[in-house]
């Protein structure tokens, strides 16, 4: 399975890193060994001194795609969850400025924690659901899936054209703003719609 994350989706947040709000997706990706599963802990790793939060709306592939029109991308996923996109920034910063590759960055063991998934149904608005982040029990994250620049059917038809989909895949669709670092012993809450899917403990 791979992970594609994309970048810059909340105008916001494209804001706050002073980057231009994009005209299409931006997208990167992290490998398996990126992957944390619910109730593991995350370590700090030894090679930055600033590693960010970022939550985002997660989306799990259920079947087989390439180029997949947009209006039938809603029959290749089934489920949405929370994960956080650790992004060590003082690297991703060196990378920018050289304008090298941003996995040394973003791609790192352990920097793709995921929370509880849930299905998606008929009632599921997903273009009105609620992602906040709590940060030892202080709101750092609040965002809203109508900000988003990209929808997730406009991401899975963009990203099919370049490479296929497959089960399992996961999609990290974006972070709205209020990212920061994260210390040793900070405990990291997720809230989908008011509803808890992840929780994470700093090491
Ligand atoms: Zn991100």
């Amino acid at each position: 399975m791979k992970i594609i994350c994309i970048g810059r989706n909340y105008a916001d947040h494209a804001k706050e890193l002073k980057n231009e709000v994009p005209t299409e997706p931006v997208f990167f990706m992290k490998p398996d060994t990126a992957l944390l599963k619910p109730k593991q802990v995350f370590f700090l790793p030894d090679f930055s001194k600033e590693v960010h939060h970022e939550l985002e709306l997660v989306v799990r592939i259920n079947r087989l795609g390439k180029n997949i029109e947009e209006r039938f991308a809603h029959r290749y996923y089934n489920e949405i969850g929370l994960g956080i996109d650790f992004t060590a920034r003082d690297l991703q910063q060196q990378c920018k400025e050289k304008g090298l590759p941003w996995e040394k960055a973003k791609a790192f063991d352990g920097s793709a924690p995921l929370g509880d998934f849930i299905p998606v149904t008929d009632k599921t608005e997903l273009n009105n659901l609620k992602l906040e982040l709590k940060l030892n029990g202080t709101t750092k994250q609040l965002g809203n899936t109508k900000d988003m620049i990209f929808s997730i059917d406009k991401i899975i038809a963009y990203i099919s054209q370049f490479m296929t989909l497959k089960i399992g895949d996961l999609i990290f669709t974006g972070t709205p703003s209020g990212v920061g670092a994260v210390a040793e012993n900070d405990l990291l809450e997720g809230f989908l719609n008011d509803q808890q899917l992840l929780t994470l403990r700093i090491k």
